[in-house]
Order: C-alpha cells, then structure tokens, then sequence
C-alpha cells in the first residue's frame, strides 16, 4: 500500500510542482509544508540548483529547521544533491562531466540543431548550458516565456528528431528530450531513475516505499525513467493535479503518523 503510506514522495518540478521555469504557488507552498510534516520529500529536475531556488525554497514560508531536513533536493537528474544542514543549502555530492564530453555535447547539439532547422535567431537568452553535470539546449534559450515554448513543439516531433540525431553522435553520452523546448546531454544512465537510486541509498528508504509524481511519464518523457524502474507513481499533467492529488494524501499520512 505504497501509494496510501509513502515514507517518501519525490516530485518533478516543471508542470508537476510549478509552471515550467516560475514559482510555486502559494497553495502549492503551503501543501509542501504541510507534506514535510509527514513525510520525507524529494524534488529532483533536470534543471539547476538556482531553479530549485527561485522556483521552490523562496516561497516556502512558514517553514521550520525540522522540515528542511526532510527534503531532498536533487538538480540535474540527481547528478547533484544538496540537504539542508546547520540552517543552510549543503552540496552533498556532484557528478560533473569531464571538459572532453562538455566539448563534443555542445558542438554536436549546435551542428544539428543548425542542419535541423531548429536553431533560432530570435531567442530569451542563450540556447546553451554548461549545467556543470549536464549540457542543456533550450531552443528559444533559458528565459523563454511559457506560451511561446508551448508553441514550439506541440507534438514534441522537433525535440525527438534533434535527440535521435544528437545521440548518434555522442555515443558514449546520453541525449534525452527535457522540458518543453529542451534536451539534455549528460552522462550515460543518467536520469531521474538514477536519482531515485542514488536517494534510495543515502537515505536508506527503499524505493517501494517511495512515491513519484510527474507530468512526463509516457514513453518519451523525462519522468518516464522512474516509471520504469518500478516506482510507485502518479501522472499528473500540471501543478493544480499535484494539489488536488496532495490533498488527499495529506490527511490520509496525517492520520497514520500524527
Ligand atoms: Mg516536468
């Protein structure tokens, strides 16, 4: 009954616990508080330590020490991990690519994405990122506004054509579609199921007692990897599912560990 009893419920940031690239919402804010208060809590994205920042941490208020401890911060697919300790952000670990593969991800993704048509002149900011563990291409750059992203690639053929034919390139790497306007390079079996493995290490809390809740969990989605690997999860396809789903679970953990 690991869906009723989680010890731990790990979240995906983008359209899962915010808008892609905003903050959370007050409500949003306030069930992530209370959900501490139960249970152990993970957020792990492709995105960076920043994101999870502005997106996350700043709008949590109301927040005790005790509750900061219980949450698991896990950027860039769980590459990195931080933990809050003695009142501030800690890195745990980072595993970064090597200045080698960081070369050969960015010039291949550019080439292609320019063969493909897909490179744009008018952008929000740079359309690559040496996330340190991970290169992220973001088609129309990081600071691009939700509606125009949507309108990018409604049927995620764009980001599928440029994954394929990034990763026939680098194949020591792996090349997988991220948000809406974006893919990722890192390191090979580098996904949020090796994040999940990692959490499930170092806090010694099985993952069938774990919990995932994502909006990318079809095939060729970036959730899809936690799917397969056998953990408990719930579908959601943006941040109002995730409250509607947390306010049911809220009280039924409430009533079990007071
Ligand atoms: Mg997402």
């Amino acid at each position: 009954m690991t869906r009723e009893h989680p010890r731990l419920v790990a979240f995906d940031l983008d359209d899962t616990l915010a808008p892609s690239k905003s903050p959370i919402d007050a409500r949003m804010a306030g069930l992530i508080v209370r959900l501490l208060g139960v249970a152990e809590v993970c957020v792990i994205s492709g995105g960076q330590f920043a994101q999870f920042t502005m997106q996350v941490i700043d709008n949590l208020v109301d927040v005790d020490e005790r509750a900061l401890t219980r949450l698991h911060l896990m950027p860039t697919c769980g590459t990195q991990y931080y933990r809050h300790e003695d009142g501030a952000w800690v890195q745990v670990y980072a595993e970064n690519l090597t200045d080698d593969q960081k070369q050969r991800a960015l010039a291949a993704v550019e080439a292609t994405a320019k063969e493909l048509g897909f490179w744009e002149a008018d952008t929000w900011g740079p359309i690559l990122e040496d996330r340190g563990s991970q290169i992220t291409f973001s088609a129309l750059g990081q600071a691009a506004p939700v509606a125009a992203k949507t309108q990018w690639d409604v049927d995620g053929a764009k980001k599928t054509a440029l994954r394929e034919a990034v990763q026939a390139l680098l194949p020591d790497l792996e090349v997988r579609s991220g948000g809406s306007t974006s893919v990722d390079i890192t390191r090979r079996g580098i996904d949020k199921a090796y994040g999940m493995n990692r959490l499930a290490e170092l806090t010694g809390i099985p993952l069938d007692d774990m919990l995932f809740v994502g909006d990318r969990l079809d095939e060729n989605g970036n959730d899809y990897p936690v799917k397969a690997l056998g953990v408990d999860c719930v579908a959601v396809e943006n941040w109002e599912d995730t409250a509607v789903f947390l306010d049911e679970l809220i009280p039924a953990l409430e009533t079990v560990s007071p």
